[in-house]
């Protein structure tokens, strides 16, 4: 298959194809990848976010890979909704550092009625920072997702993980159907979708096949994709999981890009694990996103400085903002912090 058949947006991936893309050659891959990636993104700029994990803990569903999952012992912190005012003294602390989306995290099978004027007050108040904001709460209905599109959330993250055919293994408080619902909730909302799985729980080569085909195969390519490497953690039912092949996941995020040409890739959890040679490679292979800095929701991830020290050596630079490349002044987001104190809407999870 030539670079140029490839870099089309295409919605209709069969098994056999996206399985020829995985088993040719790696060098035949990487080349084809970065001949995709290279007709839609600068090859040297690299997107950055921030992950906040406002809500953490105590969660209700059983995902096996998940540490916050409620239904395994593993000994994290548990913390309730965290008070606006913190969440916005994060966030400027991340567009500080060269962030420019602002992630936040709940642990919540849905976010509940109580909890909604919290997270609504949190995206406005990142939003006036100058940071794109993102979410991810679990499933939404309609209303939700429109009341978070009305007060300015870019983004919502709800990956699918895996395969339709794997999905039952890993998961069995939801089902597949429930996580393409608020897929499309979210798009009819007009907000951007954050989708994309996990590598390394057991999964088969046509799972990973299976889990890009269900993304590129949607009427609209998710915006962002984050591809995941497991972090094993004890406690959880997947912690003696074998490695992935280090090969293999810079696989994953080759097809990726071939198949979801305009999309970002996100290299995401496990970033910490690789080396600096694997992250370079995964950015050639199309990678073009991180999250860095604090703290990936549950699991540690590799420090800003460690981060900007990398680009520095591979000459790449971080993406500015989409809309607005415009630098926010710092008064501003004084004033946004004083408001938001003044408003009073801290949440205690207690009341
Ligand atoms: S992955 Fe999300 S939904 Fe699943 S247990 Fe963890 S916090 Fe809950």
């Amino acid at each position: 298959m030539s670079a140029t058949a490839v870099s089309s947006t295409r919605h209709d991936w069969t098994l056999a194809e996206v399985k020829a893309l995985f088993e040719q050659p790696f060098n035949d891959l990487l080349f084809q990848a970065q001949t995709v990636h290279r007709a839609h993104f600068d090859p040297n700029r690299v997107q950055v976010s921030t992950l906040l994990s406002i809500k953490t803990g105590a969660c209700p569903e059983d995902c096996k890979y998940c540490p916050q999952s409620g239904h395994y012992n593993t000994g994290l912190d548990k913390q309730k909704l965290m008070e606006v005012q913190k969440v916005l003294e994060a966030a400027a602390e991340a567009k500080a550092i060269g962030s420019t989306r602002f992630c936040m995290g709940a642990a919540w099978k849905h976010p509940s009625a109580k909890d909604m004027p919290y997270v609504l007050k949190m995206v406005e108040g990142v939003k006036a920072l100058g940071l794109e904001t993102c979410m991810t709460l679990g499933k939404l209905d309609r209303e939700q997702t429109q009341a978070l599109a009305a007060a300015g959330l870019d983004y919502y993250n709800h990956n699918l993980d895996t395969s339709p055919e794997f999905y039952g293994n890993i998961i069995t408080t939801r089902t597949y159907a429930d996580r393409l619902e608020t897929l499309a909730y979210v798009r009819e909302s007009g907000m951007k979708i954050c989708s994309g799985g996990i590598l390394g729980m057991g999964e088969s080569l046509d799972d990973r096949a299976g889990l890009l085909i269900q993304l590129a195969n949607l009427p609209e390519h998710p915006e962002s994709v984050p591809i995941n490497m497991l972090v094993k953690v004890q406690g959880t039912p997947l912690a003696e999981e074998k490695d992935v092949d280090p090969f293999d996941f810079i696989r994953m995020l080759a097809v990726a890009r071939i198949m979801m040409p305009k999309s970002h890739v996100r290299l995401s959890a496990g970033r910490e694990a690789m080396n600096e040679q694997m992250q370079a490679l995964a950015f050639f292979a199309g990678a073009n996103s991180i999250f860095y800095g604090e703290k990936l929701l549950t699991t540690t991830n590799p420090q800003a400085t460690k981060d900007m020290e990398l680009f520095a050596r591979l000459g790449i630079k971080p993406e500015e903002r989409e809309e607005h490349g415009d630098e926010v002044h710092q008064a501003a987001i004084e004033q946004a912090l004083i408001e938001q104190r003044d408003s009073k809407l801290f949440y205690n999870a207690a009341v």
